[in-house]
């Protein structure tokens, strides 16, 4: 596969940091969850690097990084330990960061991708779990124009799980690709929220190229400050033809770290201070090794939900269109909620798919778009929507009402048979009634009916069309059509 940089291999490897959601920080007893608190209030002794103090290991932390590396086919070694990465930096609350080094809890696994070509799996090296940073807010002050830093804490110590992909990917859509399925998986085993603009899923990329055809791969660049899936792919497609016209003209990739900047759309280089570091990494001895045994890991590996792409395939076998079974696994809850539908719906499987497809990806759909709200808010059960799409299917009413009793359902949180009954929208089905409504239609509306008898369309059209407003909607078309045949043929 050759990228748009002609002549050469565009060669991307990815590293995500992504918070867990776990009730406490890594170490301490802190509630991990600050968003929107006052600076400076989840904080104690331990996250806040106080001399004397000592870590202890958050399980449920651990579990989640043993969930994510098995929904990612890693394996999860016997053994794994903590150690210490030591650098200097403000953000840093005691000088150094607990992290893993060379035994991360996960290795060796894949997270297939499709990204306009065949399925292909990129590998995933390791993953591994270390501490959040504090945050650092860059200042200037208005009246002297002097620049300065606060420091918020609340974060420092959070539980962060890295995520380390092989240099796999070929294409900035690759790159997307893989980030968009992670975020999928992340979400669906519960581990992470994921969300890419609250900053708890963060991704840095490799990038290099070298000419078609060889295998040493050229000097790589770190790409940061991308805080979009669309920055993702935006950074690395500048990155990919950046780097080919320095070497189309003879020129070198010097290895860096450069940052993107969105407005400008073009990434620049920062300070490559990155690369001179030596982390003087060493077991931390302030924690225990971790020991996984086969017994643990089966059970979290039964603790596994269904993963996206099984179920993907198994809606795919339902009959259900490639774009109707990639949209409902998009987000689990409405996997579920389709299925719930589903299976309340008395009908054969294939048609009880069809017709629950339609109504979770249509109204309920428009529901949640317009709403804002996942679908999990919608006051209407899955119950509650397949006694209407029932009630729609025995005949009871029309598909255009169904309509409104959907939006009165999601407006009140009333059955569909309580707002027929109350509304009085259940569909004509007496054909004396009907029959009454359309001889007043025929009576008020003689062009038409002569135009009818000339054997225009557009006249049954429109005949069809004042019986049902005289209904409200509550006419079977097909029968109104035969009646007015009756009566005019
Ligand atoms: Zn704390």
């Amino acid at each position: 596969m050759t990228s748009v940089a002609t002549g050469f291999e565009t060669v991307i490897g990815l590293e995500v940091h992504c918070q867990l959601k776990t009730r406490s920080k890594m170490f301490c007893g802190c509630s991990a969850s600050y968003s929107g608190a006052e600076p400076n209030t989840h904080v104690c002794p331990v996250c806040m690097g106080m001399p004397g103090t000592l870590p202890v290991i958050n399980e449920k932390a651990i579990e989640y990084i043993v969930l994510t590396g098995l929904a990612l086919n890693c394996s999860i070694p016997a053994s794994s330990k903590f150690d210490r990465k030591n650098y200097h930096y403000p953000d840093l609350m005691k000088g150094y960061q607990i992290s893993q080094y060379d035994l991360p809890v996960c290795k060796g696994g894949w997270l297939e991708i499709e990204a306009g070509g065949p399925a292909r799996r990129i590998g995933i090296t390791r993953v591994h779990m270390e501490e959040d940073t504090a945050r650092l807010v860059h200042r200037v002050d208005s009246a002297t124009g002097e620049a300065y830093s606060l420091i918020d804490i609340n974060r420092a110590g959070s539980p962060l799980m890295e995520i380390v992909s092989e240099p796999d990917m070929r294409t900035p859509e690759e790159a997307r690709e893989y980030l968009v399925r992670l975020r999928q998986i992340l979400r669906y085993i519960g581990v992470s929220d994921a969300n890419m603009e609250e900053g708890d899923f963060r991704c840095d990329a490799n990038i290099s190229l070298r000419p078609v055809g060889t295998e040493a791969f050229g000097s790589k660049v770190e790409v940061k400050n991308m805080n979009s899936f669309r920055a993702v792919h935006d950074a690395l497609a500048f990155e990919e033809k950046r780097q080919a016209a320095i070497l189309r003209a003879g020129g070198q990739i010097p290895q860096e770290t450069r940052g993107w900047v969105d407005e400008r759309g073009e990434t620049v280089g920062q300070r490559s201070k990155e690369f001179a570091h030596d982390y003087r990494y060493f077991p931390e001895p302030d924690l225990p090794p971790l020991a996984f045994s086969p017994e643990r890991v089966a059970a979290l590996r039964a603790a596994l939900p269904e993963l996206p792409e099984a179920r993907r395939r198994r809606f795919l076998a339902l009959g259900l269109s490639d774009h109707e079974a990639a949209t409902l696994t998009d987000a689990r809850e409405r996997a579920t909620y389709f299925e719930r539908v589903m299976a309340a719906i008395p009908a054969d499987p294939g048609r009880a798919a069809k017709l629950a497809a339609n109504w979770v990806l249509g109204e309920a759909g428009r529901w949640t778009n317009a709403t804002g709200l996942p679908i999990e808010a919608l006051p209407i059960t899955p119950a509650a929507l397949a006694d209407l799409i029932a009630m729609v299917e025995s005949g009871a009413i029309t598909a255009n009402v169904a309509k409104e009793v959907f939006d009165q359902m999601a407006a009140t949180g009333k059955s569909a048979a309580e707002i027929v009954e109350t509304a009085g929208l259940a569909q004509i089905s007496g054909s004396d009634e009907l029959a009454g409504v359309v001889a007043k239609v025929l009576a008020a509306n003689e062009k038409a009916v002569a135009d009818y008898r000339a054997g225009k369309d557009a006249a049954a059209k429109f005949l069809v069309g004042q019986v049902m407003r005289e209904t409200r909607g509550r006419a079977n078309a097909q029968a109104v059509q035969d009646l007015i045949a009756r009566e005019l043929g």
